[in-house]
């Protein structure tokens, strides 16, 4: 399966990276490498995937290795994305088929996915200053989504870098699964466990919890 060309149309074109972003050089050098290893994926910032109308964001940490730096879809192809797609159309927040591949017909409804960082870093792992650097990109996102009123950080990176962006000082939003803080412009964070392979596989995460953790963001779905 080849993913070469733009895969999604984004919901916040104007907030998005250029192709070949040049501002964190370790993720650049990466990124040459996986272009070089595997010249047919999207290895490039991934853009965001979802409603621009939504009132709810899922916030990543980062791409995955094989799943949106593969396919260039956010989850797309990897186990994380199963959960989620799985959670997001069982709460009527997606419509379609999730198949793992861009070309599928699920589209998000009420809802956007976005990621903390936009390129994959080296084992799983964004260092602070290229979480700090692409905030330009997520913050720019959020002030094109008016509407989102919810996020749904996954992982305790992605919190951070979603409480950041928002406003909120760390000691007025400690990431847990379940937590939830509310930043100075009303918009309330939820914090979840990654539905990363890892924690499923622990126990870490369940399923219910997972979608615990929706059910408690449609609460406030109208405000
Ligand atoms: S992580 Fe963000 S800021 Fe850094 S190179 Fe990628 S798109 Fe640019």
């Amino acid at each position: 399966m080849l993913f070469p060309a733009a895969p999604v149309v984004s919901p916040v074109p104007q907030a998005e990276a250029p192709r070949d972003c040049p501002l964190c050089p370790r993720l650049v050098r990466f990124r040459e490498e996986c272009r070089a290893e595997h010249p047919a994926w999207w290895n490039s910032p991934v853009p965001a995937f979802g409603d621009p109308d939504a009132w709810l964001a899922v916030v990543g940490m980062a791409p995955g290795k094989q799943g949106a730096n593969r396919t260039g879809r956010p989850f797309t192809g990897d186990f994380a994305g199963e959960l989620l797609y799985a959670t997001l159309l069982k709460f009527g927040l997606a419509t379609g088929t999730y198949r793992a591949d861009p070309s599928d017909d699920i589209r998000l409804d009420g809802a956007l996915i976005l990621n903390a960082v936009k390129c994959l870093p080296p084992q799983n792992k964004p260092e602070p200053a290229e979480i700090a650097t692409c905030r330009s990109y997520f913050e720019a996102a959020l002030a094109q989504l008016p509407k989102v009123r919810v996020l749904v950080a996954l992982g305790a990176i992605a919190h951070a870098a979603a409480a950041r962006a928002l406003g909120l000082r760390p000691s007025q939003a400690k990431f847990g699964h379940g937590s939830e803080a509310v930043a100075p412009d009303g918009r309330i964070l939820l914090g979840t466990y990654h539905s990363s392979r890892y924690n499923q596989n622990t126990g870490r995460l369940t399923a219910p919890m997972f979608e615990d953790v929706f059910a408690q963001a449609m609460t406030h779905r109208d405000g």
